[in-house]
């Protein structure tokens, strides 16, 4: 499914990926043995008395992680082999860099979808390879995060900036962005970029993390960007998530561009005129969202997951980095929801 590289705005702009030094921090320094190891078939599980509420998944007989990269199926059924199956997210770290293999990309962050049964967001809605992964009934997507260093920085003990809209971004591929629109009586993906999964660099959206730009209309005929990727989920973000009813979605804004280009840097101002949508032009192609808000959920449990090899090295930051993240995303996550919406992280209920 759709992905989201380290630089999102760099790569879909069409250049290569050059993570930051966030990127480069990937030594752990040994610090202590983690204890607390519950063997069973094929893996180590670690979450023990110091971390009762983040999962760790020692790869012992390298059925999880081979040459070709991690197998997020694998990966799910180890982890299904030690909890039951209540939670809609798992969000997959390892300790080194490596591609997944279902995926088949090598250049991070991505969202694996494994069921969906919400109608309206442009997506299957009997969608289900739940069996796959291990899940027979709940789970919604795995996200694939890479890398742990590349977020957490054990030196400074500090989450890297861009770690909350990667996250962001990846979880809101649960539900977008897919929609066409009608248009003159076409169903038209005039809303989306060229692969048909982000909003359009065009559409005007707060920096939404699924895309499109916070342009500021000068009032001249020109409009600058201010950001992408780094804003709250918008309204129609919301509503394709359940957490907005229709009526509060507003006009939907784009820049008439036209040929769009296929990249533009955060700072750009364009002459531009504008054209509006609205979420009823979506409605009229892919039908009413259901379950419609009010009748949505509203939360979600989400699972951390990290990945290790058996000559790999969990040490005490690697925990401290899992369990920072893990107290951190909640709260970020309602901000980003505009308080609509919770996410827990823990493996207890
Ligand atoms: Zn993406």
């Amino acid at each position: 499914m759709a992905e989201l590289p380290f630089l999102p705005s760099d790569a879909e702009n069409g250049a290569a990926a050059s993570p930051t030094g966030a990127g480069k921090r990937s030594s752990l320094t040994p610090v202590a043995a983690f204890a607390c190891i519950i063997a069973f078939v094929g893996c180590a599980s670690l979450n023990g008395p110091a971390h009762p509420e983040v999962s760790v998944l020692v790869d012992l007989t390298q059925s999880i992680i081979s040459e070709g990269g991690i197998s997020l199926a694998a990966a799910g059924q180890a982890f299904y082999a030690n909890h039951s199956d209540e939670f809609d997210f798992l969000i997959v770290f390892t300790l080194t860099d490596m591609p997944a293999v279902e995926i088949g990309r090598s250049d991070l962050a991505d969202y694996y979808t494994i069921r969906n049964d919400v109608r309206g967001i442009g997506f299957p809605p009997t969608y289900d390879v739940g069996r796959s992964v291990g899940s027979p009934a709940k789970l919604q997507g795995i996200v694939y995060m890479g890398a742990l260093g590349r977020y957490w920085d054990s030196k400074t003990e500090k989450l890297a900036p861009e770690f909350s809209y990667i996250l962001a971004h990846e979880l809101g591929h649960r539900f977008g962005a897919y929609v066409r629109c009608d248009s003159n009586g076409v169903a038209s993906k005039m809303l989306l970029d060229f692969g048909a999964d982000h909003w359009t660099l065009a559409m005007i959206t707060g920096a939404s993390p699924l895309g499109g730009h916070d342009w500021r209309d000068n009032g001249d005929g020109t409009l600058t960007s201010l950001g992408r990727w780094t804003g709250l989920y918008s309204m129609l973000d919301l509503y394709l998530m359940g957490l907005a009813a229709p009526e509060e979605v507003g006009p939907i804004r784009l820049l008439d561009l036209n040929p769009r280009p296929d990249a533009v840097a955060v700072g750009t101002t364009i002459a531009a005129g504008t054209i509006t949508k609205s979420v009823y032009d979506i409605v009229a192609v892919e039908g009413e969202r259901q379950p419609a808000f009010g009748q949505a959920p509203t939360s979600w449990r989400a699972a951390l997951v990290l990945v290790a090899p058996s000559n790999g090295l969990v040490d005490a930051g690697v925990m401290e980095g899992l369990e920072a993240i893990r107290s951190f995303w909640p709260g970020r996550f309602a901000e980003l929801t505009r308080r609509r919406g919770t996410m827990t992280t823990g493996l207890s209920p």
